[in-house]
């Protein structure tokens, strides 16, 4: 029998039943993640031995008729910007090349809690700063559907592992479209939850009012099945939303995703027009017009006065809150310590030439560039110029978004400007791999959830997205109209050659 390994809606069935255990499962992720890491190396880490035993002590618990958590046996990778004690957090970058962190994150304890196997750590943009997957310290991880493109970023290992079918099911951090873009090049399905729907209790953190933790998979079910898992209150997150996790199981299920009839969808026409869309991209969306008209929603124009500014109001309060964050990692409190330099350490005293050289030798060059950005705008004389003004327009973002979330109920609009793009393109071109979050920062300066679906593929076969945002708490909304959609279309069950 095949494994799906594309599938963990179908995996849990199959476990539960008996027709598969757990160390079935587990071999065959051992086997794909042979046949294609290789080429895809969507992981910076994954503990082999330890996986057989997690799946063991799972088969063995379900003999003993012990009780066994609702993803008992069903493979996970986490991005390597949550913690976990029992395998390296590095977030790719060589500051945190040895860490170990001494707790789990909220939603590694709650997997762990519900008996998933830990597959391991995946690769991504040095602290979730990029588009590619290319500011990782530790390599690139090549797209599944082309070898010479990239992934997308900053969770490109998250994407590309569920892509290759190593895994069905893998977690993600969104602070400016980290889950979907990357959900979009690789063909499958992402989902930036609202700001503090699920825990950042140790996610390290890369700013902190746009960051947020959510799931990818193939399709919109196993998106549900593990956006249930992760969605909480947590104490332990001070921004944690305390607000009852509605149903998402229910959500996609038949008896609610028959049709969208009386849903008002907004077709944004200042992203569907952008003269940086590719003819494809833009097609995939038309289409999508199509099919949810067809399904019985209503789709209507609206606009959004402030776009041309998400870009540059997300890349001052990204940075300003990374250059704080960052600030952290001095040589002293953890991470990397440079020994630094006899003559450094003369010239600006040993404690300076440590912080200094730790800092410079820890960090790439985008993550330089975060910080440099960010320490400018909120120097003092420039703080009102760039941050507090930052700020103001953010507010006037959130209330193009209220505007139109009083007449829609969804927005719909493109995920990214066109298809993955060769590696090595936008590596010397930091603005233009900006360009590449036209469209996905606005959900994160507004704290509201989106979904990215797959809509299609261009004549390279690469894959395209759609992407639908929701009022906040509106998840359950976005995976009922994304399971309609993919009731009525088959973009998300073609799979790669590789
Ligand atoms: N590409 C964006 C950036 O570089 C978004 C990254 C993210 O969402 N983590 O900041």
């Amino acid at each position: 029998m095949t494994i799906p390994l594309d599938s963990a809606v179908t995996l849990q069935s199959l476990l539960a039943s008996g027709e598969l255990s757990a160390v079935d499962v587990a071999r065959s992720v051992l086997e794909r993640a042979a046949a294609t890491e290789s080429t895809v190396a969507a992981f910076t880490y994954r503990p082999d031995e330890r996986l057989l035993e997690q799946a063991e002590a799972i088969d063995r618990r379900r003999r003993e008729g012990q009780p066994l958590g609702p993803l008992a046996g069903i493979p996970v990778a986490v991005k390597d910007v949550l913690c976990t004690t029992d395998m390296p957090t590095t977030c790719s970058s060589r500051m945190l090349e040895n860490f170990r962190s001494p707790y789990d994150a909220t939603v590694v304890a709650q997997l762990r809690a519900a008996d998933a196997l830990l597959v391991g750590k995946t690769n991504m943009d040095e602290f979730a700063m990029g588009a590619s997957t290319e500011n990782s310290a530790f390599g690139l991880t090549r797209n599944p559907w082309a070898s010479t493109c990239t992934p997308g970023g900053s969770s490109g290992g998250a994407a590309a592992a569920v892509a290759a079918s190593v895994v069905p099911l893998s977690v993600g951090s969104d602070t400016g479209g980290s889950i979907r873009q990357p959900a979009a090049f690789c063909g499958v399905t992402g989902l930036k939850p609202t700001y503090g729907r699920v825990s950042r209790y140790g996610l390290v953190a890369f700013a902190s009012s746009l960051d947020q933790v959510g799931p990818l998979a193939w399709d919109v079910a196993d998106n549900a099945l593990l956006l249930s898992h992760l969605a909480g209150f947590d104490p332990r997150d001070s921004t944690s939303l305390d607000a009852p996790v509605e149903d998402y199981l229910a959500a996609v299920s038949p008896a609610a995703t028959a049709d969208l009839k009386g849903l008002r969808i907004g077709l944004i026409r200042e992203h569907v027009d952008h003269q940086r869309l590719a003819a494809p991209a833009r097609q995939a969306v038309l289409d999508a017009v199509g099919v949810l008209t067809a399904a019985g929603a209503e789709v209507v124009d609206v606009h959004f006065d402030q776009t041309k500014y998400w870009v540059p109001t997300y890349y001052i309060i990204a940075p300003c809150e990374a250059s704080s964050n960052l600030s952290r990692y001095d040589g002293a409190h953890y991470g990397f310590r440079a020994q630094p330099a006899a003559e450094a350490a003369q010239q600006h005293g040993p404690l300076t030439a440590t912080y200094c050289q730790s800092r410079d030798q820890g960090f790439g060059a985008e993550v330089k560039r975060r910080i440099m950005l960010g320490t400018y705008s909120l120097s003092e004389g420039y703080a009102d110029r760039y941050y507090a003004k930052a700020l103001q327009v953010r507010r006037l973002i959130r209330d193009d978004y209220d505007a139109a979330f009083g007449k829609v109920d969804l927005l719909l609009g493109p995920v990214t400007p066109g298809p993955a793009f060769p590696l090595g393109e936008k590596v010397d071109d930091p603005l233009e791999m900006y360009l590449c979050d036209q469209f996905t920062v606005g959900a994160n300066l507004a704290g509201i959830p989106a979904i990215s679906l797959p809509a299609g593929h261009d004549e390279n076969n690469l894959p395209l997205g759609v992407q639908l945002q929701a009022p906040p708490l509106g998840e359950a909304a976005l995976l009922r109209a994304g399971t309609v959609f993919q009731n009525a279309t088959d973009h998300h069950r073609r799979r790669p050659q590789l």
